[in-house]
């Protein structure tokens, strides 16, 4: 685990390390560099606050003008367990309304986060909406229309922390993504 010694005996397993971490967004970069024209008007929405590791580097593999907005959303308190009730507790401040938008999350697991934050931007007459995820696990789907544009690793149904994901807002500091020793949690 290198140089996050200190988290050693909480993790259980180190499921992608930073190296893979690192290739896969120089990956996504390329891809959603090839999918606008250099004069769109993009502006990246950050979902605080597990996305802003992400965000950071994702954004510097883009080649493109872009713009940064942020957004800070609760689902989930301090439980593993998304309660399905989105608060908005920071919105986002650029107005999208024309402007291609491009919101960046660090994890999709029952959708309904997104599917919260989606419909309440389409109502806002952006000119598109796409959705680049770091992580997605698809077995925990319940809102089913919601899927990202652009994916970097589909996961199993297991609660990962680290590259911007907490624990109680522990963890996020860590290069890479790993699994939670249970004892932990349960
Ligand atoms: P959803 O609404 O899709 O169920 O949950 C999305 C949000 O829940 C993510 O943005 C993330 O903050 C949190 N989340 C979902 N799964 C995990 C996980 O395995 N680990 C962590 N740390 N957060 C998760």
């Amino acid at each position: 685990m290198g140089k996050n010694n200190v988290f050693t005996n909480d993790i259980k397993e180190v499921i992608i390390n930073e190296e893979e971490i690192k290739q896969r967004i120089e990956e996504l970069g390329k891809e959603i560099t090839n999918i606008y024209n250099d004069d769109d008007d993009i502006v990246m929405l950050c979902i605080l606050r597990g996305a802003i590791l992400f965000m950071a580097d994702l954004a510097r593999e883009i080649d493109l003008p872009v713009v940064f907005d942020f957004m800070d959303v609760s689902s989930y308190g301090a439980s593993t367990e998304s309660s399905g009730v989105v608060r908005i507790i920071k919105d986002m401040e650029e107005n999208i309304e024309g402007r291609h938008l491009l919101i960046v999350e660090d994890i999709i697991d029952t959708g309904r986060t997104l599917k919260h934050v989606i419909d309440m931007l389409q109502t806002r007459n952006p000119k598109s909406i796409k959705v680049v995820t770091l992580l997605d696990k698809p077995e925990r789907r319940v809102k089913k229309e919601i899927d990202a544009d652009f994916n970097g690793f589909e996961i199993p149904d297991e609660f990962v922390v680290g590259y911007g994901l907490d624990f109680a807002e522990k963890y996020r500091n860590l290069s890479f993504i790993g699994v939670l020793k249970e004892k932990l949690y349960i």
